[in-house]
């Protein structure tokens, strides 16, 4: 993996340096420094060997005690800042009216441009109240690529929620920037062949199973102009919209002289509204919102958000966790932050390719992933393979990852048969403001020694298989 595939700057010199202008010599520094730690403690190999058995060989079932380095996800993981916390302090628990929830309608109008906004209390609780809102029996909902509550969501209404990443998305070692771009030519082809059953197309930013990957405006763009003359409203998907407005101002020609808070500005411009998961881009453990333009819309989604979530004006979520999200929004645009995070991001990416550890390239915002099917070539996937890497990281070094395969991918609803993706992938994802460097190469010495043992690793098989999104809750055994 050579040469700065991210723009990112990975590495010891920095093209951007800080956003205040100074030449970049230093490497993507921590902008910050540390005012609260939380211990964690490291385990023996013998008793992360017992642990994960007793886990159903499932690493949603570990307790987080009895891991060293979690990068299960970067969901809700964030350190939060002294200011967020300071928000915590001053939030209004008031049921009608809370000066926080104004406070967050305020920040999400600042930075994507737009009014009406639900607070819920999460992502998927926002895709529950809008799909309620808007998808019926017999609909299609295409997106670049469903994250799995959003096709969860999406089914659950008895529509079918549609992929059309390009062909560039599945290809595990493409140099293509924006590898989260929707195939325009077959969006344009879904709306005329079956426009009328298209409620909604939503564009997930960055493209979270396709690796992390942004979509350039150009998509963006061009994507709105499609929606526009079909008349079908474009939604985002918007959990790591700051990590895309990153990678379109260091990739996409004619915007690096441009500001974040304007990019991102841009990019909701050929939006009709969001659904957004705070755990990610608003820097919180818990929180979501849907933002619309259209007050007709709004007042149809209130109905049902008071149903699933609460008043419009808390939705599931205390006062305090509004003005925490408030704050960590318009945070999240500081771009000394973002090219720290996306640099870390790409550092643990580079490390990991230099010790011949087989991964998705270009690497993405918020998370390296590991090649399960070039990383363990002697199993098929019926094998199980990024299910199995995960467990052998977990017990080599103590770290958690997850599977984002074919375990994750579950049935088709219709014929009840294994849907298997075209990438078998273990996900390391990195929280936001938590580990440091160091940290980062324990993960990549694990790699390093699993990698060196791989031909005595076992395949797996499900020994306890739920019929809804069953990577959460599965037990396996040794094939
Ligand atoms: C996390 C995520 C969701 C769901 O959000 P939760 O807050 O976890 O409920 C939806 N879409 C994408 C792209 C996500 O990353």
């Amino acid at each position: 993996m050579a040469g700065d595939r991210s723009g990112a700057g990975p590495g010891a010199t920095s093209p951007g340096g800080t956003g205040d202008g100074e030449p970049g010599w230093w490497p993507e520094v921590e902008p910050f420094r540390i005012k609260a730690v939380e211990r964690i403690r490291r385990t023996t190999r013998a008793e992360r060997e017992r642990l994960i058995e007793e886990a159903g060989l499932n690493l949603f079932g570990l307790r987080s005690e009895d891991v060293y380095i979690d990068l299960l996800t970067d969901s809700g993981t964030s350190a939060m800042s002294d200011n967020q916390w300071a928000g915590l302090m001053v939030g209004d628990e008031a049921y009608a009216g809370s000066r926080s929830f104004y406070a967050l309608r305020d920040a999400v109008e600042e930075t994507m441009g737009l009014p009406y906004v639900i607070p819920t209390h999460q992502g998927r609780a926002a895709e529950n109240v809008l799909f309620t809102t808007l998808v019926r029996e017999g609909h299609i909902v295409p997106n670049n690529m469903h994250f799995d509550t959003t096709r969860a969501h999406v089914e659950h209404r008895k529509a079918e929620a549609l992929d059309l990443a390009g062909p560039w998305a599945y290809d595990p070692v493409s140099e293509v920037p924006f590898k989260g771009d929707i195939d325009l030519e077959a969006l344009e082809r879904v709306l005329c062949e079956r426009g009328a059953s298209v409620p909604l197309v939503l564009l997930t930013v960055t493209c979270n199973s396709g690796g992390g990957q942004p979509v350039s405006m150009a998509n963006l763009r061009a994507t709105s102009d499609i929606c526009r003359r079909h008349g079908v409203p474009l939604f985002l998907d918007a959990a790591r919209f700051a990590e895309n407005a990153y990678f379109i101002k260091r990739r996409e020609p004619g915007y690096g002289s441009r500001t974040i808070p304007d990019i991102v500005r841009e990019m909701f411009a050929y939006a009709d509204g969001c659904t957004m998961s705070g755990k990610k881009d608003c820097l919180t453990n818990i929180g979501g919102f849907i933002a619309l333009r259209d007050p007709d819309l709004y007042q149809r989604a209130t109905v049902w958000a008071v149903l699933f979530e609460g008043f419009p004006t808390y939705g599931g979520l205390a006062g305090r966790d509004m003005e925490a999200m408030a704050r960590g929004l318009r945070e999240v645009l500081d771009e000394d932050y973002l090219e720290y995070r996306t640099g870390q991001v790409a550092y643990l990416g580079r490390c990991l390719a230099e010790a011949g550890v087989p991964i998705i390239e270009p690497v993405g915002g918020h998370a390296v992933y590991l090649d399960a099917l070039r990383f363990l070539p002697g199993l098929g996937r019926e094998a199980l393979p990024g299910q199995a890497l995960a467990v052998e990281l977990y017990i080599e070094g103590g770290v958690r990852g997850v599977e984002i395969g074919t375990v994750l991918a579950g049935r088709d609803p219709t014929t009840g048969l294994d849907r298997y993706p075209r990438l078998e992938m273990v996900r390391l994802a990195v929280p936001r403001r938590v580990y440091t460097r160091q940290h980062l190469e324990v993960v990549v010495e694990a790699a390093r020694r699993v990698l060196a043992r791989r031909d005595g690793i076992r395949g797996l098989a499900f020994a306890e298989e739920p019929p809804v999104l069953r990577h959460f809750t599965a037990r396996f055994r040794r094939l």
